[in-house]
């Protein structure tokens, strides 16, 4: 298992908002929200340090990855107004926690993201 602070999360060594779980995937909310609704999906038991170390057996995780995020957001209605999901790849994007997560935002009306 990952010794980053999302594998302490998922084996709930620390606190954390937990507000979707199925087999694989956990969700909880970010600690800092960049929206008023900020959630990260991990996988519970593949800790992919990055996306750029995904590999073709891992194409149904990351599937699942997506479909937990659209999942959770039906769920609270937000598929109306829409929402984003984003993955952070490395020092450009902004990586912090080395263990493969998606940011689903959502909420409000998000801006346009670039350089
Ligand atoms: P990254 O920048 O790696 O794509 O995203 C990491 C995210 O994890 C950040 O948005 C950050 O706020 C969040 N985060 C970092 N540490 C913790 C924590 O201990 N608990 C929770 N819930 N979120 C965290």
């Amino acid at each position: 298992m990952t010794d980053t602070i999302f594998g302490k999360i998922i084996r709930r060594e620390i606190p954390a908002t937990i507000v979707y779980e199925d087999e694989d995937i956990l969700g909880f909310k970010d600690i800092a929200p960049q929206a008023p609704v900020h959630v990260l999906f991990v996988p519970k038991h593949e800790p992919i340090r990055t996306l750029d170390d995904a590999r073709p057996e891992h194409a149904q995780l990351l599937g699942r990855l997506m479909l937990a995020a659209a999942e959770y957001a039906r769920r609270q209605g937000l598929e109306r107004d829409g929402y984003r999901v984003v993955m952070n790849c490395r020092d450009h994007a902004g990586q912090t926690v080395f263990h493969i997560h998606l940011h689903l935002l959502a909420g409000a009306p998000l801006g346009h993201f670039g350089v």
